[in-house]
């Protein structure tokens, strides 16, 4: 594929590249070059570029949701590396939890917590050990396959001691700061998993369900034929019912109904699925303190012994109570309560010191106390309890409702609400903190700071336990006493463990639970319990995990107890490794992450360092399907990335990943591809144009390859244009690289590929096909090939498969000393003589105009910065016919060629005209070659340089509004950054006109907020 040519001239190409072929083709030749091992040599004296690999998990193949992320991440390694910088390398692994235990649970045909007790936890936790090693290896091999570079020896697993040890810590420095705690509390819980979710697990996982509709009347004591009508969608929690709330602040009726006589909330009447008339209306406090009778007297636990339980203050059994969170919107405006089966039920339970009556046990089996309910599971007793009520002549109404309804996310099933005891960090003390190191961390895009801000001035108390088997064991140990002691590492457990306990081999269960500890307070034998950890705090210790990290606190570091998966001890970093890599330059993962990955790795580390372990983060959308769709395994839609990549190829699908707004979701099918495939043709055949006719005139390139391009005294004004083009593209790749906004890389790229095809080959091609001594044939060489060059090298960290193949055929065997590969090579620089270039540019396409007659050329202006723009802009001509063409389009030409105004003159010589001449002019003429002659005033006034600052924050405004979708009429409240200020102080009231926004305030960056519609 990327032999010479013959004779060592340029290799022809075909017409359309075979992209598979030439990815197979060079993946072969980086390998047997070593070509990334040369990389890492010459940048390993580098300044360091500490980027932090989020943890994949390991657990399945790769879908090309996968492939979006990594495409980012890889994009921004090779440019840091291409600018010398000297990088790490290191993937991650997320290796525990539930994902995993899902996964394995269904290859083993398992659907229940007792058939892995069954089978033995020890054979277990090797079978999801296996699987994890089986996807680490082929989500590699995958990663490879996409173009991705990483160490892959080196990745580090979130499931060895070293990373368990750390998190050990953590959670010892939490307690120690009083913020760990053991929790009876009413979770979301999934039956199928037998574990409870915590709420960042709960965000995004609903789904459209029926549910019945119940109303039913409980008869008030002493009161014959008065009942209490109460509302519930989940009959299952009604052998629960401990108190009826009412708002006290409400009015409440009394309603004739066939069915007796009922109080509901006067609010409320009107709702009411039967037919009645109001005989009475009272204050909701008269009705508080009066008892009723509860839906299911009969069970042994609603016997009020039972419900007054052990303890026997709790006196408002079944009682009416005051609540202030009764709503009036919904349902009857009486409350079933039923602490055990309700987060809210439960705070309400505590204040007033309800019973809770816990009825269903893990797998959602109703516990013993239940009667006729005892033993069988929640999702088959709903038509059994509306039989009883409608014997017992209590059920007003059934019906049905359709609503959203939280399920598991990782296996669907719908969640009930448990009181479990779990274990939490308080996040009290450290939210505002995490709030402040959040506001120091450059989000890209900028509205994702907002964003990370909601979550954690709204995030509740974080729940780290799971009821499961293969994670981290959690380092808490009780005595019988009831003392809690929590060890801080493998190095703390292996000094406090009682002598007798087996061999422990790795810090799991089931052989961690064999190790007793003796109590830190008294001394007696003390057990771990048996929960295991999140899994995000698996991941959220990496940052200190990976890097070395001595905690100074006396507790020694888990590193030195054992090196990761792969790793020798000559590898183990020590705390000055730490110091040097911490915090990450930037973090890349999707949106969802904010409140996982993001939150966990901030969390931990503003508890251990103080700050976030992040300067910049770069966030991401969703891939859906071509329809715009969520893909779904289940659904058919889902797209596997061994099938896109051997129908589009890696480049292809790199492309697609890095033009995207990362704002927006990703619509990923084989149609966008090839849309994207196409577009790459024209970058091709300008190549393949290059190759063909240079290699026939075997050309070759004068001097070495220089980031100014090349210095020939016949450079046409077109070459020159080109050579400007170049240095613009350059510009635009670098800044939307350094600025981590990558669609700006491929929409420069795509420009430029247009420009070089449709413009500068077509309007030079006579200069490549005439003999050797057509004019300007060399220039025009000279010209392409650096401008080709150029687009490759800044194509190279995007598409780094065609880049280095094209590389080996334009550059390598022609310059001496090139690098074997374009990755080898550095990143091109702005030159200086930009500026002075940058006028024939504007000359050319104001030439464009005039000399075709035709609209200029769209685009190639968009991106000059509008604080770039030149005063004025003289052409003319002896023709009066011509003249009278270009003054028709001045405010055309103007607009596309970035000057305010343009003066159409006919000579004699001088450009002059009332107030100025050409005297006053700073640069120079151009002269088009048929009678044009043209002049440009570069002199940027102060006042004009405020104007374009503030038509440039317009654009910049107006992209944002584009990038979120907001409605044409939509108001806003502008936040701009404070190196602006004087600009919004001389021009605010145009901005805000021209941005429809409400409000323009100073802050830390550029962002805006919908305050409604004109
Ligand atoms: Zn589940
Ligand atoms: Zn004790």
């Amino acid at each position: 594929m990327s032999e010479q040519g013959p004779a060592g001239w340029y290799r022809p190409v075909a017409k359309i590249p075979d992209r598979v072929a030439i990815e197979q083709d060079m993946l072969a030749r980086w390998e047997s070059e070593q070509v990334f091992a040369r990389l890492r040599e010459q940048t390993s004296d580098g300044e360091p570029y500490s980027f932090l690999d989020g943890p994949i998990t390991a657990n399945n193949p790769m879908g090309v949701h996968h492939a979006w992320g990594r495409t980012l991440k890889d994009v921004i390694q090779r440019y840091q590396a291409m600018n010398g910088r000297q990088l790490r390398w290191q993937s991650g692994f997320d290796c525990q939890g539930l994902w995993v235990e899902v996964e394995v649970e269904k290859s083993l045909g398992f659907n229940s917590k007792r058939e892995i007790e069954a089978f033995g936890l020890d054979r277990f936790a090797r079978a999801c050990r296996d699987r994890v090693a089986t996807y680490a290896g082929k989500i590699s091999d995958q990663s490879a396959r996409l173009g991705m570079w990483m160490d892959w020896d080196r990745s580090y697993y979130t499931m060895t001691d070293a990373n368990i040890s750390y998190i050990w810590g953590f959670l010892a420095e939490c307690h120690r700061r009083g913020w760990l705690q053991a929790g009876h509390r009413v979770m979301p819980w999934c039956h199928r998993c037998g574990t409870s979710l915590s709420q960042h697990e709960l965000a995004d996982s609903h789904a459209e369900v029926t549910h019945p509709s119940l109303f039913v009347g409980l008869p008030l004591d002493g009161r014959p034929g008065e009942a209490l009508a109460v509302w519930t969608t989940t009959p299952w929690t009604l052998p629960a019912n401990v108190a009826v709330a009412v708002n006290p602040g409400a009015r409440y009726a009394l309603v004739r109904t066939l069915a007796g006589d009922v109080w509901v909330a006067e609010a409320r009447v009107g709702h009411l699925p039967v037919p009645g008339r109001v005989i009475q209306v009272r204050a909701g406090a008269d009705l508080v303190g009066r008892a009723y009778r509860p839906p299911l007297p009969d069970l042994p636990v609603q016997q009020s012994g039972a419900v007054h339980g052990a303890t026997a203050q709790h006196t408002t059994a079944h009682r009416v109570v005051a609540w202030d969170g009764v709503s009036l919107e919904e349902g009857t405006g009486l409350v079933h309560i039923a602490p055990g089966c309700g987060a809210e039920d439960f705070e309400l339970g505590r204040a007033l010191d309800l019973a809770v009556l816990a009825p269903i046990d893990e797998d959602g089996r109703y516990a013993d106390g239940y009667g006729w309910l005892s033993g069988r599971h929640v999702a088959d007793v709903d038509a059994h309890i509306i039989s009883r009520l409608t014997s017992a002549g209590c059920l007003l109404h059934a019906g049905l409702v359709r609503h959203r309804y939280p399920q598991c996310w990782r296996c669907a099933t719908p969640l009930v609400h448990r009181v479990v005891d779990e274990w939490f960090l308080a996040c009290d003390q450290i939210r505002e903190p995490m709030r402040a190191a959040a506001a120091a961390v450059s989000w890209r895009p900028a509205h994702f700071a907002r964003r990370m801000d909601d979550w954690l001035a709204n995030m509740g108390d974080w729940c780290i336990s799971r009821k499961r088997y293969w994670g981290l064991p959690l380092p808490f140990y009780l005595c019988r006493a009831g003392h809690l002691t929590v060890v801080g590492s493998k190095d703390e457990l292996l000094a406090l463990a009682v002598p007798g306990a087996g061999p422990l081999p790795e810090l799991h269960r089931p052989w961690i639970d064999a190790v007793k500890v003796a109590c830190g307070t008294c001394g007696a034998e003390a057990a771990r319990v048996p929960e295991v950890g999140d899994c995000w705090l698996d991941a959220g210790i990496v940052a200190f995990s990976t890097l070395g990290w001595r905690n100074r606190r006396a507790r020694p570091g888990g590193y030195a107890e054992g090196a990761g998966e792969g790793l020798t001890a000559a590898d183990l970093p020590d705390h000055g490794y730490w110091q040097r890599w911490f915090p990450a330059e930037v973090v890349c993962e999707m949106y969802e992450q904010i409140r996982l990955w993001f939150y966990s790795l901030l969390f931990m580390s503003v508890v251990l360092d103080g700050r976030a372990p992040y300067r910049g983060a770069l966030v991401y959308g969703r891939v859906r399907d071509e329809r715009g769709r969520e893909m779904h395994k289940s659904r058919g839609n889902a797209i596997w990335f061994d099938d896109a990549v051997a129908a589009v190829g890696a480049d292809t699908m790199r492309w697609l990943y890095v033009s995207q707004s990362p704002s927006r979701d990703l619509s990923f099918g084989y149609g966008a591809a090839r849309q994207a495939a196409r577009r790459f043709l024209t970058l091709w055949n300008s190549y393949a144009f290059f190759v063909t006719y240079a290699g026939l005139d075997r050309f070759r390139p004068a001097g070495e390859l220089r980031d100014s391009g090349p210095e020939a005294a016949a450079l046409a004004p077109v070459d020159r244009w080109l050579l400007a083009r170049a240095q613009q593209l350059i510009r635009h790749c670098r800044s939307g690289l350094d600025q981590l906004n990558l669609p700006a890389v491929t929409t420069a790229l795509d420009r430029f590929a247009d420009d070089l095809s449709n413009w500068y080959i077509r309007s030079t091609r006579e200069r490549f096909w005439g003999g050797e001594d057509t004019p300007g044939k060399a220039a025009a060489y000279q010209t392409l090939w650096y401008a080709l060059v150029t687009t490759v090298r800044c194509l190279a960290p995007v598409m780094p498969f065609a880049a280095d193949d094209m590389w080996r055929n334009l550059v390598s065997g022609v310059i001496p000393d090139a690098p074997a590969s374009v990755h080898l090579d550095r990143y091109p620089v702005v030159c200086e003589m930009y500026e002075q270039i940058r006028l024939w540019f504007y000359s050319l396409l104001f030439m464009s105009v005039v000399l075709d007659g035709r609209a200029p050329y769209r685009g190639a202006l968009v991106y000059g910065r509008v604080r770039d723009e030149l005063r004025v802009m003289l052409a003319a001509h002896q023709d009066a016919g011509r003249r009278d063409r270009l003054a028709g389009l001045a405010d055309l030409v103007a607009r596309e060629c970035n000057v305010m105004e343009l003066h159409v003159l006919a000579p004699p010589g001088e450009f002059t005209r009332a107030g100025f001449s050409t005297a006053g002019f700073t640069t120079g003429e151009v002269t088009t070659g048929d009678g044009w002659a043209v002049a440009l005033d570069t002199t940027i006034t102060p006042a004009l340089d405020l104007e374009g600052r503030a038509r440039d924050l317009v654009r910049r405004i107006q992209r944002l509004r584009k990038d979120r979708d907001l409605a044409v009429t939509a108001r806003i409240d502008v936040t701009f950054p404070e190196d602006e200020a004087a600009v919004v102080a001389a021009l605010g009231p145009w901005i805000a006109q021209q941005t429809l926004a409400r409000s323009l305030s100073p802050g830390a960056g550029l962002d805006l907020a919908v305050t409604g519609t004109e």
